[in-house]
């Protein structure tokens, strides 16, 4: 499995959390199925952006060296975040300066290749694809060639044949980071490194190729052109996840309404936001809101106010019979038939929240069950398992810290105003908690509970 990985010029906003969360929802899924997957996302670590993040940041220095310093800043950052998100690692994550470097020239080697295959040839220090080479140009986008061509411009100093073609490899500009080629000095185009970097580790045939919905032209379309042209098979299947929007409008620098994954975990724990995200279709676009973060929240508290009260439940004995308990093994079906079917998450969420609803009434109805320990425990250890394993949920957001001796007194006094039937005074306390303490209390049949808010 490849997944384009991300261009490390900038912290990562919540917009790369969806991206990296669906490859690792469906990277967990595949491994839960019994596939072994090896999985590798890939870091653009030399590029435009980041030489002009380089030439801003580090004013005044050499060029060269304040990429490299910008590039491994931002890919810090982005690692920091994914650690935070508790997204598994990539088995492998090459950078694109890894495969161009003089005892690993591989995307030299590639465009040579094409170009002796007649795919791609040589232009005042430039090389370019030749797109009317290609087979189907245009069928993973499925577009037209028409179509494309009448979008298509040659921009000043591109000396391209065809406004469609585009650049393998570009000469050095003045100062700017390059390397030796047999076309002279230079650096690699975007598209080259993701056909080099998929065939050295994964061969030229692989399973899955991911990414985002603004990938799919011109990126991927310009990998499977050059895969092709190179003779490879490359991609069986392709996914693409739909994009994010805040309230409706696009990320834009000019908009200021990035949100970084950092700002956001002050906020909220990631869990909150991969329930948010599980909550639509990958292949859907996303608008992300705070008031719908509010919501996730909720439905997040929900699932915690579950395990925890089964885990106060007093279990006479963990028999371990997990499977074949009816409703359990119902939902986790329904779970593993949702799931199978496009990973569609929102349906497979949604199966969950159904086991909590149904041993929450069992809990109260099915007193007299014999196996009815059993069952709850059952429900809990498979409703951890799945939303672990798969979604990579810890679930223990709100689990209980100590009590301070003032929060502990007001918890007593709430207990008993509420046994001499003073419910007015327990509600004051009820509220007092809330508000100056952040305690929530509800009152159950064994009695009053609490919980922290977040
Ligand atoms: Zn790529």
């Amino acid at each position: 499995m490849y997944v384009c990985g991300p261009t490390v010029y900038d912290d990562p906003h919540i917009g790369h959390a969806r991206s990296a969360y669906i490859f690792d929802v469906i990277r967990r899924y595949l491994v839960y199925r019994g596939y072994k997957v090896k999985f590798v996302r890939n870091v653009t670590d030399v590029d435009d952006k980041i030489i002009n993040k380089a030439g801003n940041e580090f004013k005044g220095e050499d060029l060269n060296q304040a990429t490299e310093k910008v590039a491994r800043k931002y890919l810090d950052s982005y690692h920091a975040a994914m650690k935070e998100l508790s997204i598994i690692p990539p088995d492998f994550e090459p950078k694109a300066t890894e495969f161009i470097a003089p005892d690993r020239p591989a995307m030299q080697k590639f465009i040579q290749n094409l170009i002796e295959r007649g795919a791609a040839y040589t232009a005042g220090g430039d090389v370019y694809f030749d797109i009317k080479k290609a087979r189907n140009y245009g069928k993973l986008s499925n577009q037209s060639l028409a179509n494309m061509e009448a979008g298509a411009r040659i921009s000043p100093g591109e000396n391209k044949k065809d406004p469609l073609d585009f650049a393998l490899w570009k000469k050095a500009k003045e100062g700017e980071p390059s390397w030796d080629s047999p076309w002279g000095k230079g650096r690699p185009g975007w598209h080259i490194e993701c056909s080099v970097m998929s065939s050295d580790i994964l061969g030229d045939e692989f399973d899955i190729h991911g990414g985002g919905l603004d990938l799919i032209f011109p990126h991927h379309e310009n990998e499977v052109a050059q895969s092709e042209g190179a003779g490879k098979k490359f991609a069986r299947y392709w996914i693409h996840h739909g994009l994010l929007t805040i309230n409706g409008q696009k990320m834009a620098k000019s908009l200021g309404n990035f949100v970084m994954i950092s700002d956001f975990l002050k906020k909220y724990p990631a869990d909150i936001l991969k329930i948010f995200f599980l909550q639509a279709h990958y292949s859907s676009p996303v608008d992300f809101t705070w008031e719908k973060i509010e919501e996730a929240k909720k439905a997040v508290q929900r699932l915690e106010i579950f395990l925890q009260k089964v885990c106060q439940m007093k279990m006479p004995k963990k028999l371990g019979k997990i499977i074949g308990i009816d409703f359990v093994k119902e939902k986790t079906d329904s779970f593993i038939e949702a799931m199978d079917d496009d990973f569609n998450t929102p349906l497979a969420l949604g199966h969950l929240f159904d086991l909590v609803t149904e041993t929450n009434k069992f809990i109260d109805s099915g007193k007299n069950d014999l196996d009815y320990y059993d069952k709850i425990d059952a429900a809990a250890v498979t409703l951890q398992h799945l939303t672990r394993k798969i979604f990579g949920l810890s679930l223990n957001n709100f689990a209980k810290d100590g009590l301070s001796e003032e929060e502990a007194e007001l918890i007593l006094q709430r207990q008993e105003a509420r046994k001499s039937g003073d419910f007015k005074r327990s509600d004051e306390i009820r509220t007092k908690l809330l508000k100056e303490y952040g305690i929530i209390v509800e009152d159950t049949k064994d009695g009053q509970d609490w919980r922290r808010e977040i």
